[in-house]
């Protein structure tokens, strides 16, 4: 049976001696060999606080070699790994506690001052600190491990195990807790290693946040499968990530559209950038234009992976050679994956069997191997989202006669203006080709008249730029409708993002409120 700890072990075995992390911050080199000690050494620790398999143990980390190795530590022994966005403050932090009650919590200084207030309500959970300094209320991991023997784990995990609970970035309501096998992560690596062509000499820089499923299952984990090196970046940076790329001779990275529109406003002249091989990008849609300008501008293939948590996360990929024949799809179905486009249901969860004909636009459902086993404490959530084993992603989008999936956007975003239906994408691509405009994002605004009138928040690039301007761009592009231009501006420095790029629109709805 294929674990994840299994596919470590191999890839030690195979590259004893080759680089397998570089943690930047910490100046730190770790050859596979090197890091399969940390690994046991980490595991043997866990057990001896008293960590067994289907225990759940918490990192609250920036990207570190801590988490990388928390990560392999944890699938060694069968604990489950529950990976904590950062971002998150300290109830939020203390809602996943509750929920998911871990037995440790690997955090670090950067960010307890979101642990401080709230460790003492868990009594059964021991905090580890991975700095050097001494606080009150929290082991040291650096001492812990150290005490720890470095001897080989004889654990009796089995593929079907429980290997992570991730809780999902909740873009609206409370974040729920996924629940996904070792299996699910096996396979999703080997679709990843398919689609985005991951050799053993890659070198990646990890650069997302660790924490989601983009980075950690599409990116970092398929290299480790391959024995292909990590350099890890403890939070994103563009000048950062241009230097790495130079200076590591970074082959592949993912990164989310807002970040790839960060790279590009530095001054890409500088840097030498020709060991990239091939960009990842997608966790939140992403303009053509912004496509296009990566494209030209960093010399770089780009591939496109559209997913959730809930599946693993990818479900589909757009080649590099559809980049520009299918910009704006978000590809084809990954390897063993079926999406079927279905009528979508306002009093409860869409039936699969009511499948929309090729080209008409309906709620995206999906089965594939890496789907989740459910919702850790939601029952009823779980079945809703599974109803007739199926997933129910809450996008909309069609299927065009290649079996392309164009994802349109989310149910729950769609604005309804004098009976149309509008996508806020459709809008946000058209205007991120004007070249006054850095960010942009649309949502409905309520009104009397017309239901909602379509309204866009606008960060500017061009300081100059004015509501007039925009509007003439809009009414000269031959891709929008006179319906959809948007009929009031808003312009601001910048558009609120949860940690994976994906623009939280429910705070822009509530600026409108007041
Ligand atoms: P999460 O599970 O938090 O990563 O959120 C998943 C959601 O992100 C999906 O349901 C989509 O709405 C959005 N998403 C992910 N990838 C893409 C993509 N390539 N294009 C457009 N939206 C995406
Ligand atoms: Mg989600």
């Amino acid at each position: 049976t294929t674990t994840l700890g299994r596919i470590f072990d191999l890839t030690v075995a195979k590259y004893p001696n080759k680089e397998a992390l570089y943690d930047v911050r910490k100046d730190l080199r770790l050859t596979y060999k090197e890091w399969s000690i940390e690994v046991n050494k980490l595991a043997n620790a866990l057990l001896q606080e008293g960590v067994r398999k289907g225990d759940r143990v918490s990192t609250y980390l920036f990207n570190t070699e801590e988490l990388a190795t928390a990560y392999f530590a944890c699938a060694k022994i069968g604990a489950v790994f529950n990976p904590i966005n950062f971002r998150l403050m300290a109830e939020e932090v203390a809602f996943i506690l509750d929920d998911a009650e871990p037995k440790v919590v690997l955090f670090e200084k950067m960010l307890a001052s979101s642990i401080e207030p709230i460790h003492h309500r868990f009594q059964q959970t021991a905090f580890w600190s991975i700095d050097e300094d001494t606080l009150s209320y929290a082991a040291s991991y650096k001492e812990k491990v150290a005490a720890a023997p470095n001897k080989e784990i004889e654990a009796n995990i089995d593929e079907n195990d429980i290997y992570a609970i991730m809780y999902t970035s909740g873009t609206t309501g409370r974040p729920k807790g996924v629940i996904h096998k070792h299996r699910d992560m096996v396979e999703q690596s080997l679709i990843v290693i398919a689609c985005t062509k991951v050799v053993s000499e890659d070198v990646g820089l990890v650069t997302a946040p660790m924490f989601h499923c983009a980075e950690l299952h599409c990116a970092f984990l398929p290299r480790v499968h391959m024995g292909a090196k990590n350099v890890i970046l403890h939070h994103f940076d563009p000048k950062g990530v241009l230097t790495l790329i130079e200076q590591e001779k970074i082959t592949k990275f993912f990164a989310a559209p807002t970040m790839w529109n960060m790279i590009l406003q530095e001054d890409l002249s500088a840097y030498n950038l020709e060991s990239l091989k091939l960009g990842l990008y997608g966790a939140a849609p992403m303009a053509p234009t912004l496509v296009y300008a990566c494209q030209d501008r960093l010399g770089v293939s780009l591939v496109q992976a559209y997913g959730m948590t809930e599946m693993g996360p990818a479900i589909t990929f757009l080649s590099e050679n559809d980049q520009i024949r299918k910009a704006g799809s978000a590809g084809q179905a990954c390897l063993n994956h079926e999406i079927r486009i279905v009528r979508p249901n306002e009093n409860g969860p869409s039936d699969p069997d009511d499948i929309v004909p090729t080209g008409e636009t309906g709620e995206i459902l999906v089965k594939g191997p890496c789907m989740m086993s459910g919702y850790f404490n939601r029952e009823e959530a779980t079945a809703k989202a599974m109803y007739k084993g199926w997933y129910h992603s809450g996008d909309i989008g069609y299927l065009d006669e290649e079996g392309y999936l164009w994802v349109k956007d989310r149910v729950d975003d769609m604005i309804i203006s004098g009976g149309e239906n509008i996508y806020p994408r459709e809008v946000e691509d058209v205007l991120y080709g004007h070249d006054g405009v850095l960010d942009v994002a649309v949502i409905g605004m309520p009104d009397d008249r017309w239901g909602e009138t379509v309204t866009a928040f606008v960060v500017k690039k061009n300081p100059s730029l004015t509501e007039q301007e925009l509007d003439e761009f809009c009414k000269n592009s031959d891709e929008l409708a006179n319906y959809k231009r948007p009929r009031k501006y808003i312009f601001c420095d910048v558009l609120p993002r949860n940690a994976s790029g994906k623009i939280q629109k429910f705070i822009l709805r509530k600026q409108l409120e007041v």
